[in-house]
């Protein structure tokens, strides 16, 4: 998968692209990562990428002109990436949208700074827009690295262990279940005695009610969006969740799949 990054301030992705499993996923061809400097694309010779706006009032506004030629230069290189502002005004971003993005093989992410971009970029050029969450950040840089990291993390091949992206919190719209490593107790806190049973039944079924509880007391929203299996439901009802999963939308599948 290649991403296309438009920046004034390439350095600042730098360093996480050069760490962890991303830089694994760089180095084993997994992902290419090119970061574009707008300010090269700049007509003048001071490499202006911003001016004033029109109408008036505060701040600066990405000129369009280097923009656009960056993105042709992206584009006579390989064209057919799917175009993305970051923008505190786009899609929310999720899981679901990570998946989707994880899907294409070429994304270009434009970093907006100071008040954003010339909105005739958008309109010209901008597949989608997307928003890492409903606050506003001084520019697009980390929301781009925001989605180059899920997005990466879904590659096959990427993460050591193939099951960890489908275990994930969010991959089911369930919470994940408490994690535990050594020692067995700390500061007085013991492990649940079950996760040493090797019942491999029994842990699952713990680790179902963990996620199911955990996701009632922290996100009750996401249940809506949960089907259980037969099977599931069963354990859940046996254990006195099944009534309260069900007030707060979530399904049973009907059908005859576990
Ligand atoms: N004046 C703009 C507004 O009110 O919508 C905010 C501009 S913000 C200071 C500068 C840039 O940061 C934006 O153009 C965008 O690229 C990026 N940005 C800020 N918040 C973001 C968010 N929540 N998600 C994605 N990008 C964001």
């Amino acid at each position: 998968m290649r991403f296309d990054v438009l920046t004034i301030f390439p350095d600042l992705l730098t360093s996480p692209l050069a760490e962890g499993i991303i830089r694994r996923a760089i180095t084993d061809r997994k992902i290419e990562v090119n970061l574009h400097n707008i300010r090269q694309y700049a007509l003048d010779k001071q490499a202006m990428t911003d001016d004033r706006p029109f109408g008036g009032g505060e701040g600066m506004v990405m000129k369009p002109e280097p923009l656009s030629a960056c993105l042709a230069a992206v584009a006579e290189e390989a064209p057919g990436g799917h175009v993305v502002l970051l923008s505190p005004q786009g899609r929310g971003y999720n899981q679901q949208v990570a998946q989707e993005l994880a899907a294409r093989e070429h994304l270009v992410l434009i970093c907006g700074r100071y008040e954003g971009v010339d909105d005739r970029i958008r309109s010209l050029y901008v597949d989608e827009e997307i928003s890492i969450g409903d606050y506003i950040l001084t520019g697009g840089e980390l929301a781009a690295m925001v989605l180059i990291d899920s997005v990466t993390r879904l590659l096959p091949g990427v993460l050591g262990c193939s099951e960890s992206a489908t275990q994930d919190t969010f991959s089911r719209d369930l919470l994940k279940h408490p994690q535990y490593t050594r020692p067995r107790e700390f500061e007085g806190q013991a492990v649940p005695e079950v996760l040493f049973s090797g019942d491999h039944a029994a842990i699952a079924q713990w680790r179902l009610l963990a996620s199911v509880r955990q996701t009632i007391a922290k996100r009750p929203d996401l249940l809506s969006r949960v089907r259980f299996s037969k099977q599931e439901w069963k354990i859940l009802a046996k254990h006195q969740l099944a009534d309260q999963v069900k007030k707060l939308g979530a399904s049973r599948q009907e059908s005859t799949e576990q």
